[in-house]
């Protein structure tokens, strides 16, 4: 028992190495950091200073502590969490953050076959994942890591979403229930489920699988 937590270490490192060799496959770039801290510094390595850089809300980064890191630095972060910004205000940096040199986000899920899953409720996370800006880092801590496309459909919907609605108190179906039952509520935050499937440019999806708990 004494070497578990080593071997343990090894089949994550293992297990991300073969998301890695598929995300390569698919024309996305990819790393392996054993921590949110190490993970936190390879995002900034890969941020030129003074660069517009957007974010999609993200656990993960929140946990690794990047935006605290941009917000206090010589970047100009494009900010929609600052206090008393209207609705109409958020919108506005929501669109500005199409325009970014780097957009930050994490992912809900990643396949064994090197292929992204996303909800949204706008869409503008995943709209940014998918075009516009020129450089895309995203954070997937290794519990984001599923089998296919299926599964990662399954870990969303009935893992992700009833969590995410029940912490932010949503009165929706899949936080009584614990499991997706298709609703039509106003409030229905996964109206995009979006794959990326394979990237048109190489490099500019950026992804960082890390060897721990990230996010839901
Ligand atoms: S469709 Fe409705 S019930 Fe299903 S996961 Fe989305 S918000 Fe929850």
């Amino acid at each position: 028992m004494d070497n578990v937590i080593e071997i343990k270490e090894w089949y994550k490192e293992t297990l991300a190495h073969r998301v890695i060799d598929s995300l390569e496959k698919n024309n996305m770039t990819a790393f392996y950091v054993k921590t949110g801290e190490e993970a936190r510094e390879r995002v900034l390595s890969l941020i030129p200073v003074g660069s517009k850089v957007g974010y999609g809300g993200s656990l993960s980064l929140d946990q690794i502590g990047v935006k605290d890191v941009l917000r206090a630095g010589n970047y100009h972060l494009i900010d929609r969490h600052k206090p008393q910004l209207t609705p109409e205000q958020k919108d506005d940096l929501r669109k500005e953050s199409l325009l970014a040199d780097v957009f930050l986000m994490s992912t809900n899920a990643v396949t064994m076959d090197g292929k992204l899953v996303n909800i949204d409720g706008i869409g503008n996370r995943v709209a940014a994942l998918i075009f516009g800006p020129p450089k895309v880092i995203v954070v997937a801590g290794i519990n984001k890591i599923v089998p296919d496309t299926e599964a990662a459909r399954q870990r969303i919907k009935n893992y992700v979403a009833p969590i995410h609605a029940r912490r932010l108190g949503l009165p929706l179906p899949c936080a009584e229930t614990g499991k997706c039952l298709d609703c039509r509520s106003p409030l229905r935050f996964c109206n995009a489920v979006v794959t990326i499937e394979h990237q048109y440019q190489k490099d500019r999806i950026t992804v960082i699988i890390v060897g721990e708990d990230l996010g839901l």
